[in-house]
């Protein structure tokens, strides 16, 4: 064998190894990734109209900055989503300082996501000077996770993410006030990447999309006209396909 082959095959076996190593030392944060991406897939398949999302967001907190992975801004309240890709069974007090993770006997222990979460809503309570009532904290584990956690807060699994956000249809906020929350958590937004940016770019265009189609009195989820209406609780503009379409929004 030539010398310059079996340096080749030297440089390969040392790509190898540091490639592995690679992947042991980020492989939590490698599967952490892999959890925001798949929320950020079913939050994406929400209506663009009624939910505004915005994923791995940092924000300016008391103790400097607060990353958070998913904010949904509603008219039915806003959405607080702590992610972990874990599976195994999930044990742990609703009040301790931390949970446990056990997959095959292998133990883990990780902060208490929610009050991990709990933070994260008090970022935002502060930013937005809103009541802790209108939040609706959710921790999501993986879909092959076995949560043994005894509380009656929201800590499901992927499977039941978008059945718990779209359950909530108690009006609580009017379009105008989902739209100020938005501009206010875009411009609280701390950039980091050029992807968040984007991101950012593409809610605001949304919000602005949105408001300027109902000004022209024009339904934003089906194109058809808004008429004025009288129901139980005062007048509103409604679509005049309903009952097809159920879009509504205040006067
Ligand atoms: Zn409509």
């Amino acid at each position: 064998m030539t010398s310059a082959s079996s340096i080749i095959i030297l440089i390969v076996i040392a790509l190898f190894v540091i490639g592995a190593f690679w992947l042991a030392f980020n492989r939590a944060k490698i599967k952490g990734k892999v959890g925001e991406f798949k929320v950020s897939a079913i939050l994406a398949t929400l209506s663009k109209d009624n939910y505004f999302v915005f994923n791995n967001i940092t924000l300016p907190s008391k103790f400097g900055t607060t990353q958070i992975d998913h904010v949904v801004v509603s008219v039915y309240g806003i959405f607080v989503i702590e992610t972990k890709n874990y599976k195994g069974l999930i044990y742990g007090g609703e009040n301790a300082e931390t949970w446990t993770k056990n997959m095959w006997g292998n133990k883990y222990e990780f902060r208490n996501p929610l009050k991990q979460n709990y933070g994260h809503v008090k970022t935002l309570q502060q930013l937005l000077h809103l009541p802790m009532s209108v939040f609706l904290p959710i921790v999501v584990f993986s879909n092959r996770a076995d949560i043994l956690v005894q509380t009656d807060k929201e800590v499901i699994t992927l499977f039941h993410l978008r059945g718990t956000i779209t359950k909530h249809k108690s009006v609580v906020f009017t379009q105008e006030q989902v739209g100020d929350f938005c501009n206010k958590i875009m411009q609280a937004t701390i950039e980091d990447k050029g992807t968040s940016k984007r991101h950012v770019q593409n809610v605001r265009s949304n919000v602005y999309r949105r408001q300027q189609t109902i000004k022209r009195g024009i339904c934003p989820r089906c194109g058809g006209k808004l008429v004025l209406r009288h129901g139980r609780y005062g007048s509103f503009y409604g679509c005049s396909n309903y009952p097809s379409c159920r879009f509504t929004v205040e006067r």
